[in-house]
């Protein structure tokens, strides 16, 4: 199981008498960006902004300052009530979220933050209506302060319903209106990591002529700057689904060799990264290599998985071809190879 743990921690400390840094002012603007421009009631989109701060009147936060005694969730009576608990993990939502095959996978990760969270929806997106997940959300949330005063609530598995039904009437009246999202729905271009992240973008390729594939990783800090590259080949396994697999394993050791713990890992083989998030090393053919992963990631304080375009992944993709000819492993350290150092500088130039 892998533990999501992004280490900008303070973001969600309604305690911290920090102010943000620039780092964390980003990832502020990103949330904001993704929260703003839901199609959803003000109302919800303000109890989302209200969860991603910690803001929200948990047990947890209500004994922080000192209004409640217990912290014990009134309706599991098992954990503490925390943001991520009440709207996620109590043991009593899980009649909502087993109706969605996407987000039931998503139970086997333990959130710290309601944002880790968040931005775990966000990756996932083209597989699950976000604007759905909010309202869910917020109906969840409104039915624990309604049961809290003693009145009636909604059944659990009524919830689903009732958010659909919220959202089409929401939409009804909104159609007239066009959104121009300022966040497109699939990233199309490589984007840099949110500090203190880096990011390792990993990719491979298959020489069915020499019996050979290639893996190849580019690991690069917040603002584009290059960690290391490499490249290395090895004898062709059974099935490129095998190759994408042993270059995301191979991409994270990398980042470990190069004492790296906290990443961003980034490829385009989507079933890969589907199978990691998801924890399944059932696959016969490359399972093993999911398990791997999913064990070497516990390494990491921080490690987080997504897929992106091909676009996305371009120097690693010209990295794993780039394995056909030369040592079996090469390996840059600060720079990249010659022939592929424009397509870095390009990835850069692009704004955050
Ligand atoms: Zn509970």
């Amino acid at each position: 199981m892998v533990v999501s743990q992004l280490a900008y921690k303070l973001l969600a400390s309604s305690n911290s008498k920090l102010l943000p840094s620039c780092s964390n002012l980003d990832r502020i603007h990103s949330m904001w960006n993704s929260i703003w421009n839901l199609e959803v009631p003000h109302k919800v989109k303000h109890m989302i902004w209200r969860a991603s701060h910690n803001a929200l009147p948990t047990l947890c936060n209500l004994r922080r300052q000192k209004v409640v005694g217990s912290v014990l969730c009134a309706s599991c009576n098992s954990e503490c009530e925390d943001v991520v608990h009440a709207l996620w993990g109590c043991a009593s939502l899980i009649l909502v979220w087993e109706r969605n095959e996407a987000v039931t996978k998503l139970l086997r990760y333990k959130f710290l933050t309601f944002t880790d969270l968040w931005e775990m929806l966000l990756v996932m997106r083209d597989r699950l209506d976000i604007n759905l997940m909010a309202m869910i959300f917020w109906l969840i949330w409104s039915r624990r302060n309604t049961a809290r005063v003693g009145e009636g609530t909604i059944e659990v598995n009524q919830i689903q319903k009732k958010a659909e039904s919220f959202l089409q009437d929401f939409k009804k009246f909104h159609s007239s209106k066009v959104h121009r999202p300022l966040i497109p729905a699939r990233v199309v271009r490589w984007i840099p990591p949110i500090f203190p992240l880096y990011k390792v973008n990993f990719d491979g390729a298959t020489f069915s002529t020499i019996g050979a594939a290639g893996l190849g990783a580019i690991l690069r800090d917040h603002s584009g700057n290059v960690i290391g590259t490499m490249t290395e080949r090895i004898q062709l396994p059974s099935s490129l689904a095998v190759v994408e697999a042993m270059a995301c394993r191979r991409a994270l050791l990398f980042a470990k060799e190069l004492s790296i713990f906290e990443v961003s890992v980034e490829g385009d083989a989507e079933v890969i990264i589907m199978a990691i998030l998801a924890g399944d090393t059932a696959n016969l053919e490359y399972g093993h290599v999911i398990s791997d992963i999913l064990s070497v990631a516990k390494d990491f304080r921080s490690c987080i998985f997504s897929h992106v375009n091909r676009i996305g992944n371009t120097v690693a993709h010209c990295l794993a071809k780039k394995s056909v000819s030369g040592n079996e492993l090469q390996v840059w350290i600060e720079s990249s190879p010659d022939d592929i150092a424009p397509l870095v500088t390009r990835d850069s130039l692009y704004p955050a």
